[in-house]
């Protein structure tokens, strides 16, 4: 039976740390800000919202949640990150993706000033994340590498299999995986024998978007399954990629959906904000 790695407590660990730095850069008469564009009201982005707005408040972060009615125009978007960007008490900003349709997520990204980019999905950052002079670590695949370090799984050497190709999981999540020495093959729709391929993982890390697509002849006798997905099941219940019940017995270790990669997401967010702090004041 796979070992579960307990995403929420190392999270937990995490912020916990980082609401001590928060504290210390505080006497040095530097409070973190981070702004939150939330653009319509899409139930799982306001939860989103929320969660990060309250990891904030509890690492002893400003959080200033910039709600805005669904018929924004792409201007008045853009004005208020060009606001944003020249705030001195402001250090990050995220704009909750996906926007409403008549938006451009990508020329909103493009505007985020890259210094205060916290999400780091702007282009400049996303060429340091490529060529490993990391400025802000992508926040879900830089929460995997956390929960493997802690768990003392390394990744050197292994066989690494990402399924997934986005901008936001897959392809920097390759990155952190390659960065430190990991053999890495990306999956993604057109992959012919994925099964096949899924096997040969050491470290399996699924990033599809698909109620328990990982099934158990996938996986690898021993590896370690890692689940990035955010789902619902047939009964509306929160699940991730990966069959959990047919994998856990098979895997040497495995996260939970929820409970797993999730919680990791916010605390790198938080990270990142610190690192913006520090940065825009001369500290890092
Ligand atoms: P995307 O939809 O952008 O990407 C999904 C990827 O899966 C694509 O590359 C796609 O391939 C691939 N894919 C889809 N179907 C198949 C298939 N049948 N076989 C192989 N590959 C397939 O999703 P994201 O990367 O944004 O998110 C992935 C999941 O992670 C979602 O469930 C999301 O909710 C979750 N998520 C969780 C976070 C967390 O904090 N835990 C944070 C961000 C996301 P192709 O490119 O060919 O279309």
């Amino acid at each position: 039976m796979a070992t579960r790695i307990d995403g929420k407590a190392i999270a937990a660990a995490l912020r916990g740390e980082i609401a001590a730095e928060v504290a210390q850069l505080k006497e040095k008469g530097v409070a973190p800000g981070l702004a939150v564009i939330l653009v319509g009201e899409d139930p799982a982005s306001c939860t989103y919202v929320r969660n990060k707005q309250k990891a904030c408040e509890e690492a002893g972060i400003h959080a200033e949640q910039i709600n805005l009615p669904a018929d924004t125009t792409q201007e008045q978007l853009l004005a208020v990150v060009e606001e944003l960007n020249h705030r001195s008490d402001i250090h990050g900003i995220l704009c909750q993706l996906p926007l409403p349709r008549h938006l451009d997520d990508e020329a909103v990204i493009a505007a985020i000033s890259p210094a205060k980019d916290v999400d780091a999905f702007h282009a400049e950052n996303v060429g340091h994340i490529m060529i490993g002079d990391i400025r802000f670590l992508p926040c879900t695949p830089a929460g995997v590498m956390e929960l493997l370090h802690r768990s003392d799984i390394s990744v050197e050497g292994k066989q690494c299999v990402v399924i997934g190709r986005s901008n936001i999981v897959g392809k920097p999540m390759a990155m952190l995986l390659l960065h430190e020495n990991a053999t890495v093959t990306i999956c993604h729709s057109r992959t012919k024998n994925l099964a096949e391929v899924c096997r040969g993982a050491d470290i399996l890390v699924a990033a599809v978007g698909r109620a328990k697509f990982v099934t158990a002849d996938m996986v690898k006798p021993g590896a370690t399954v890692i689940d990035v997905g955010i789902n619902r099941d047939e009964n509306g219940k929160l699940c991730g990629d990966v069959d959990f019940d047919a994998v856990e017995p098979i895997a040497g270790a495995i996260t939970p959906v929820p409970g797993g990669v999730g919680p990791m997401t916010i605390a790198l967010l938080l990270k990142n904000t610190l690192t913006a702090a520090k940065q825009q004041n001369g500290l890092a």
